[in-house]
């Protein structure tokens, strides 16, 4: 394994700052750097990009991305133990890293970061998840991002690219691929971690659209598509009674057959429905 940089390989690292996985944050550090090197150089522009990575750990990806060349990073790490590992990487990169210790769900990292951003991450399932339905949904599109880079478990990263008509297709498809291009990078076994998780992971890459596919309020499009598929196996006339009393009538007008299900309906569809609901 060739070095990407002159700090002590990872397992030092940890070994150093003691830094064992606690599975309350979800931790499972990927030690190999030309892995990390490799997820960094799926994420774009990074020269000419800051890049806002959450969750650091030990550092692995926050070393990949550096020496892959990002123009700064900013690492929101929750875990205080992992500070000192940081302040080494910091070292080894003047002026190019700063990490704040939070929890990404609280800290607001905006007033640290100069467009064009660009967000990359290796995060529990529940936090990654919760992060990327924030980053797909804020009233205003485009959004403060460039793209997303993140690593979820593969079931997850399956759902947010499904098609319509798959047992996968689902709220999280609807809202990444309406207003972003998203694509699978790379998928990882379970080997791959440290320590290794049950499942295997997958590297999800989305790149923020100019503009929305298809015109839609992002709150009525989400009531809509979180309605249907809550009861994914009914009809939409019964799955979306409790939206409108018409909805039959409703769902005729934007082409959609009432005795329909929700994994039948396409992006463009859901889109219609959800103007259709505002008339
Ligand atoms: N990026 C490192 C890597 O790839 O080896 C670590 C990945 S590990 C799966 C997840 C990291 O996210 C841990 O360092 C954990 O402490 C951190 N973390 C968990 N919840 C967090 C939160 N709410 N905010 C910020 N960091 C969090």
């Amino acid at each position: 394994m060739s070095a990407i940089d002159s700090l002590p390989p990872l397992r030092e690292v940890i070994a150093a700052h003691d830094l064992r996985a606690k599975k309350s944050l979800g931790q499972n550090f990927l030690l190999d750097l030309n892995l990390t090197a490799r997820i960094a150089r799926s994420v774009g522009d990074l020269e000419g990009s800051d890049i806002l990575e959450i969750g650091p750990g030990p550092g692995g990806l926050t070393r990949g991305l550096l020496a892959e060349g990002a123009r700064r990073v900013l690492a929101i790490e929750k875990d205080a133990r992992c500070l000192p590992a940081l302040a080494e990487v910091a070292a080894a990169y003047p002026g190019r890293l700063e990490v704040i210790n939070g929890d990404a769900l609280e800290v607001d990292p905006l007033a640290h970061l100069t467009p064009p951003i660009r967000i990359a991450a290796n995060l529990p399932y529940n936090v990654g998840t919760e992060l990327l339905v924030r980053w797909l949904t804020p009233p205003d599109w485009p959004p403060f991002w460039q793209s997303l880079t993140l690593m979820f478990q593969k079931e997850v990263a399956e759902r947010i690219v499904a098609k319509p008509g798959s047992k996968t297709y689902g709220r999280l498809a609807i809202l990444a691929q309406w207003r972003a291009e998203a694509r699978i990078v790379l998928s990882l076994p379970p080997g791959a971690f440290t320590p290794p998780p049950n499942v295997s992971s997958s590297v999800v890459h989305l790149t923020a659209l100019p503009e929305p596919r298809y015109p839609a309020d992002p709150k009525v499009l989400e009531r809509v598509v979180a309605t249907a598929f809550n009861q994914r196996r009914k009809m939409l006339r019964a799955s979306l009674k409790g939206l409108a009393p018409d909805i039959e009538d409703r769902l005729r007008a934007c082409g959609i057959a009432p005795t329909d299900r929700a994994e039948q309906i396409s992006l463009e569809g859901f889109c219609a429905l959800a103007r259709q609901m505002e008339s």
